[in-house]
């Protein structure tokens, strides 16, 4: 879960403020104390919490909230719309040349996912339909012009290099006219990282940015480092002047601080963060649906943009047919799961359902193909009666189940349960897929 120390405390705050009728002055101020202390464990820059908490108490402690008929609904509201206007509020999108190609650079410090996260990028772009052009021009690194040979390669996207000795700004330069000639938009530059901000490379990134005068100049940075990435930032766009920041390993960052204080300190947006090792692990970043997440009022959006990727509308429609005639069987359910793994792990897509009490059974499902192949087996050692009318499997169908497919009781018992679970998942996706509107579910 994204943020979940962060979140966690902040929802159990806003819980005891959401089951009050009433509210008076000092019950709002020990909230907007215990929101201050999560907000500094988080990591978050003290200016940014201050200024933040000023905010809100302003909205919050005034007549119309605390006399109205649901002022902690309304703190929480103001909360929402405070930390959603503290990441920018909405969407910062790649800003797209008139004439192509567009040309993005990325710079930040070695160990940041620079190089990862730019062939995240243009696989990314490449999916929108784009075709993307990879530049190594990290020069002092001979790995990482390999590296990102091998990630352009395993992904299918053209990599441009020279060989050792070519300065960086020639590199970018030569890449851009092989763009013009083949049709490539994006550009996406790879630039040398070091270990600590140096002069040199503020200068060869002066040196880029002065010769190719680039669309986008975006830092990566890795948000395990907290309150130390938001002063790289601040020191890269003083010096060299960034348009945008990617936040990566923000699945492995509990807390938050980065996201939570870079654009706040810097006035760069985030535009994007990585959530993975793998490829596809990059999201373009929504301010308001991030501040929605943190505080447990769910991504619906997100989850309907995933359903739609997943789900053609063909299938959307049979399996609402199927749901509606309660004809959801389990041969379904494992058609189903094959669907889910295709739109992220099931852990993620359930963190993103509003509060965090359903489904579970499902969490901690792993939707890997050797447990897709246990599942299956069980599901054919079935009689097709059972398959369709699951509550007539009783103790000794379950046993017979079990041998035949050379599983255990509780393994049958454990998909019967996750199946009916299942069935009220797929309901709601297959609603969210056909773009009905889940109104007032968790919000
Ligand atoms: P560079 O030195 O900045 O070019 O960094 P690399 O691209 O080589 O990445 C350093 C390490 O961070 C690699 O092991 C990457 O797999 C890892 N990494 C990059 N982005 C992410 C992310 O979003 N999440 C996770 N978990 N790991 C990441």
């Amino acid at each position: 879960v994204l943020f979940g120390s962060l979140a966690e405390k902040l929802q159990n705050t806003l819980r005891k403020l959401k089951s009050k009728g009433k509210l008076s002055e000092a019950e709002v101020n020990e909230a907007l104390r215990e929101i201050r202390l999560a907000l500094l464990e988080a990591d978050v820059n003290f200016k940014v919490v201050k200024e933040f908490l000023s905010k809100v108490k302003e909205r919050a402690v005034g007549q119309e909230v605390l006399e109205s008929l649901t002022p902690g609904q309304q703190v929480v509201k103001i909360v929402y719309e405070e930390l959603a206007n503290l990441m920018g509020s909405h969407e910062s999108k790649i800003n797209w040349a008139s004439r192509p190609p567009t040309v993005i650079v990325l710079a930040g410090l070695q160990g940041s996912g620079k190089t990862t996260t730019a062939a995240k990028l243009a696989y990314f772009c490449q999916k929108q339909g784009r075709r993307p052009l990879l530049v190594a021009a990290d020069v002092y690194r001979p790995a990482a012009v390999e590296q990102l040979k091998i990630l352009g390669q395993q992904c299918q996207l053209p990599v441009f290099s020279l060989e050792e000795g070519c300065s960086p700004v020639d590199i970018t330069r030569l890449s851009l006219e092989q763009a013009v000639k083949s049709g490539y938009d994006p550009v996406i530059v790879d630039t040398a990282g070091r270990l600590h901000i140096d002069e040199e490379m503020m200068d060869e990134l002066r040196a880029i940015k002065g010769t190719i005068q680039p669309h986008e100049v975006l830092l990566v940075l890795d948000a395990m480092t907290g309150q130390d990435a938001v002063k790289v930032a601040e020191t890269f766009h003083q010096q060299v002047g960034l348009t945008g920041v990617i936040l990566t390993k923000l699945d492995g960052d509990t807390r938050g601080g980065a996201a939570l204080s870079v654009r706040a300190v810097t006035g760069c947006p985030i535009k994007f963060i990585g959530v993975g090792e793998k490829v596809e692990a990059l999201e373009a970043f929504h301010p308001d649906r991030i501040a929605a997440r943190i505080l447990g009022m769910g991504d619906v959006l997100t989850i309907i943009e995933r359903a739609q990727a997943a789900f053609d509308q063909a299938q959307a429609r049979e399996f609402q047919r199927k749901l509606r005639q309660k004809d959801f069987t389990l041969e379904d359910f494992l058609e189903q799961l094959k669907q889910i793994k295709k739109m992220g792990s099931l852990d993620e897509l359930l963190s993103l359902f509003p509060g965090s009490g359903p489904f579970k059974q499902l969490k901690g499902l792993q939707v890997d193909e050797r447990e897709l192949l246990h599942m299956e087996a069980i599901i054919q050692s079935m009689t097709p009666e059972e398959r369709r009318n699951p509550t007539i499997i009783n103790g000794s169908r379950k046993r017979r189940i079990a041998a035949g497919s050379g599983t255990s009781v509780q393994a049958v018992n454990r998909l019967l349960r996750q199946f009916s679970e299942a069935q009220k998942l797929m309901e709601r996706l297959s609603e969210l897929s056909s773009g009905k509107k889940t109104k007032g579910k968790g919000f």
